[in-house]
């Protein structure tokens, strides 16, 4: 499997960090080992002094495509849960300055924790759904689908083009503002239309 993530999907998000709002969306991938599950420890690296948290929907594909049409792309996912895209701001900053690939602010071990994954079909409204994180209790980032500036079969449609989608693949769909720094002791929870899902801890 394979994990795909759109960056600046959120306008408030690509303004806090000084980033034009895209008008295509931005793709990124990360390995299967960077996949944490079952709300195991996410171990801070070494390498990083700035990890941030960015709390995201995740879409399950469910079928195999390419060059699928935005008007059928509701078909290749039937399964939502949240993920924390962990990114290594400091490395990210110091390749984006000299254009080169995300690959070590993003991809490293343990970068993609996700939570459980809930039936699409148990939301009322795809683009009505809240989420958040919490960190030690307090609230860093709330999200809504509403906000989005690319949607999920925009998404899906954008990188079938280029990409074959599997069934078991991951799409993080983006991340709302309020992205910070974590440190080791932090106590994550993440809310998916109030249901808390993820629930781990930095060590
Ligand atoms: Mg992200």
């Amino acid at each position: 499997m394979k994990i795909i993530a759109i960056g600046r999907n959120y306008a408030e998000h690509a303004k806090e960090l000084n980033n034009p709002v895209p008008t295509i969306p931005v793709i990124f991938m990360k390995p299967d080992t960077a996949l944490i599950k079952d709300n195991k420890p996410f171990y801070h690296p070494e390498f990083s002094q700035d990890v941030h948290h960015e709390i995201e929907l995740v879409l399950k594909v469910c079928k195999e495509g390419k060059h699928i049409s935005e008007k059928f792309a509701g078909n290749y996912f039937d399964e939502i849960g949240l993920g924390i895209d962990f990114t290594a701001r400091d490395i990210q900053n110091k390749h984006k300055e000299k254009g080169l690939p995300w690959e070590l602010a993003k991809s490293f071990d343990g970068s993609a924790p996700v939570s459980t994954f809930i039936p699409k079909a148990d939301f009322e409204d795809l683009y009505n759904i809240d989420f958040k994180l919490d960190i030690n209790g307090e609230t860093r980032q709330i999200g809504n689908t509403k906000d989005l500036i690319f949607s999920f079969e925009r998404i899906i449609a954008f990188v079938s083009q280029y990409i074959t989608l599997k069934k078991g693949d991951l799409i993080f769909t983006g991340t709302p503002e309020g992205v910070s720094k974590i440190s080791v002791g932090d106590h994550l929870e993440g809310y998916l239309s109030g249901n808390k899902l993820l629930n781990f801890y930095v060590k």
